[in-house]
């Protein structure tokens, strides 16, 4: 699933393609928007907000993407008779003199006027790679609920814009707790933040995503889609379980050697990982160190 910054690099890449130039085509294959014609404007602009794309036009409306699960958005030459992938999946065709972007699968469409884009990202927390980036807001609302699991206060777009499963599993082994774990066991939540900032910044020009410091096939990244392996770091093996709540849950990967705090079981309790010391009879949280 695209993360913050997949969407930053689609961004750049729409916003090179389309950003001054007119608009001589438009198909917006989208029930709500089966009317709507945009060309004879031209793009202004082309601009990400955590995981929303934000096409604005010259007719001061903006065209609102998320790429949810599977989507991508890709760019060709106009004309292009190869450059077509699967015509199956496609939801939007704008196109210009010379490029044409392509929206493949995309998870929502819609239209604003640009005026009115604040009520489509006004909730979201600091963009960790938006030209706003707020540290300081970030940490407040990280730590708001401290009770709060640390996974899933990462996937929290209203508390950070941009993190996703990949990240969140990664940023948790880096702090060397579980997902699991209460935020407020995070040593120092203004460091914490400053990490996850990094994670996404080192890796918004590039395809490969690399938190390990190693761009080697295999030793990219800690946790993330690294169940059954063994771990990097300590040579145990890497797990997997659902963090919060169905429909929304969400896989988290984790060592229970290198990361502490409290871990889903089969019966789905949340316990101290395997390994980890001595554990109470009946307790089934660990909730400080
Ligand atoms: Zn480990």
């Amino acid at each position: 699933m695209p993360e913050g910054d997949v969407v930053w690099r689609t961004a750049q890449r729409l916003d090179k393609a389309l950003g001054g130039r007119d608009l001589i085509g438009c198909d917006l294959r989208w029930p709500s928007l089966a009317t709507v014609d945009l060309s004879g404007q031209s793009v202004l602009q082309v601009v990400s907000a955590g995981k929303h794309l934000l096409t604005r036009t010259s007719g001061g409306q903006t065209l609102h993407s998320h790429l949810r699960m599977e989507g991508s958005w890709y760019v060709e030459r106009t004309g292009d008779p190869g450059g077509r992938r699967s015509t199956a999946g496609i939801r939007a065709v704008l196109t210009t003199n010379e490029w044409t972007a392509v929206g493949h699968k995309l998870g929502m469409l819609d239209l604003v006027p640009t005026a009115r884009e604040r009520e489509l990202v006004g909730h979201l927390g600091p963009d960790l790679l938006g030209p706003d980036w707020d540290p300081v807001e970030a940490e407040r609302r990280l730590t708001e609920n401290p009770d709060r699991e640390l996974g899933a206060a990462l996937l929290d777009q209203r508390v950070l814009a941009g993190v996703g499963t990949f990240y969140m599993a990664e940023a948790c082994f880096l702090a060397r707790l579980t997902p699991w774990s209460p935020v407020r066991d995070v040593a120092d939540p203004g460091e914490f933040v400053a990490l996850v900032h990094r994670l996404l910044d080192v890796n918004k020009e590039r395809v490969d995503q690399v938190t390990t410091g190693d761009l080697r096939r295999g030793r990219q990244n800690f946790a993330h889609a690294r169940s059954g392996l063994p771990c990097l770091r300590c040579g145990g093996t890497v797990r997997v379980a659902m963090i919060g709540t169905p429909p929304q849950d969400r896989t988290a990967f984790y060592c229970p050697g290198c990361q502490q705090g409290p871990a889903p079981t089969d019966d789905g309790r949340p316990q101290k990982p395997l390994g980890s010391g001595r554990r109470k009879q009946g307790s089934t949280y660990r909730t400080r160190r």
